[in-house]
């Protein structure tokens, strides 16, 4: 992640914070401060190291999400308070239907005038929720990380290749892994896109828990992911996509009482002086075809 878009989210959530002073009563001096403390605590005390990691781009983005979440239930809590008064109005009229002598005219005219503030609440409410999903995906974006497997995301990994591939004379080498779950669409079909999704979450942790620091992680597409490995030759390489094979196929995940049997193959390849991020890419993309030709589950290198 870079220092300016740190910055600009940072300016993005002072605006959000005064509008929410503007706005609400319920916001404290302390809550505003100690929100602001927070995040200004994070920034100033991020290293280069930090900018790059997963854990510091999930931290900043949780804490500007933290804010979202209290506006949505905030404004909750204020579209309910009005429902609510809008009940005992529909209440009162109920009574007076009860009554001995019914005014059906004017019944009928304060349903109408319940029926039409009804609507209303609930297009505003329809609008805050549009304006909450739209901030969400900005904050996604700005953070790096795809939403659903909390690794860095495309945007990220596309950035990251760029400024790798433009360094003149690399000091040091590195190895690409593209990971594709096989028959993917099967679990889909089979066990529903929530279950496919749990699928995703599960890879991802394990992609995460077994690197090590200064490696990283990526979603590429729907079920492929790309791992960089620094620092390694290529033996070491195959040994470590072949130990995630071995995790992954290892791992009996159960979904609504079924054992989901879950492989993926991998395509390799390392890094060579004067690759650019598209080079790089297809040749990893095209060992991995090779890996899905062989008969998937399974590793193969492609080194130029
Ligand atoms: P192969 O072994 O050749 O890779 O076959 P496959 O079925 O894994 O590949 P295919 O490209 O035919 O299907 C990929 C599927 O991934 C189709 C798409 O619906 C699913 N998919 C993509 N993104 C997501 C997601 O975010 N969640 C879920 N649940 N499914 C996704
Ligand atoms: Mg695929
Ligand atoms: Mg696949």
């Amino acid at each position: 992640m870079q220092k300016d878009e740190l910055i600009s989210l940072t300016n993005k959530m002072c605006k959000e914070l005064l509008s929410i002073i503007d706005e609400q009563e319920g916001a404290t001096k302390e809550q505003v401060a100690n929100y602001l403390q927070e995040s200004a605590q994070l920034i100033l005390s991020a290293t280069d190291q930090d900018m790059n990691s997963t854990g510091f781009a999930e931290s900043l983005f949780q804490n500007a999400y933290k804010d979202i979440a209290k506006k949505s239930l905030s404004s909750y809590a204020d579209t309910n308070e009005k429902i609510s008064k809008l009940t005992k109005m529909h209440e009162r009229t109920l009574l007076e239907c009860n009554a001995q002598h019914i005014d059906l005219p004017s019944i009928t005219t304060k349903f109408d005038e319940i029926q039409s503030h009804m609507s209303d609440e609930v297009k505003k409410a329809n609008e805050i929720i549009t304006q909450l999903t739209t901030q969400v995906r900005t904050l996604e974006e700005k953070s790096n990380l795809d939403s659903l497997t909390k690794v860095f995301n495309r945007r990220a990994l596309s950035s990251y290749l760029n400024n790798i591939c433009s360094t003149k004379k690399l000091s040091y080498e590195f190895h690409m892994l593209i990971l594709d779950i096989d028959d993917f669409k099967n679990i889909n079909d089979k066990y529903g896109h929530v279950a496919g999704d749990k699928v995703l979450i599960f890879i991802a942790n394990i992609l995460k828990k077994t690197l090590r620091d200064g490696d990283k992680v990526f979603r590429y597409g729907g079920e492929e992911f790309i791992l960089i490995l620094n620092r390694i030759d290529d033996a070491h390489c195959k040994k470590i996509a072949n130990r995630l094979l071995d995790l992954v196929r290892g791992n009996k995940l159960i979904y609504k009482g079924d054992g989901l049997r879950v492989t993926m193959s991998i395509g390799a390849t390392r890094y060579s002086n004067g690759d650019t991020p598209d080079s790089l890419i297809a040749r990893a993309d095209k060992a991995l075809y090779k890996a899905k030709d062989g008969g998937k589950n399974q590793m193969y290198a492609e080194i130029k």
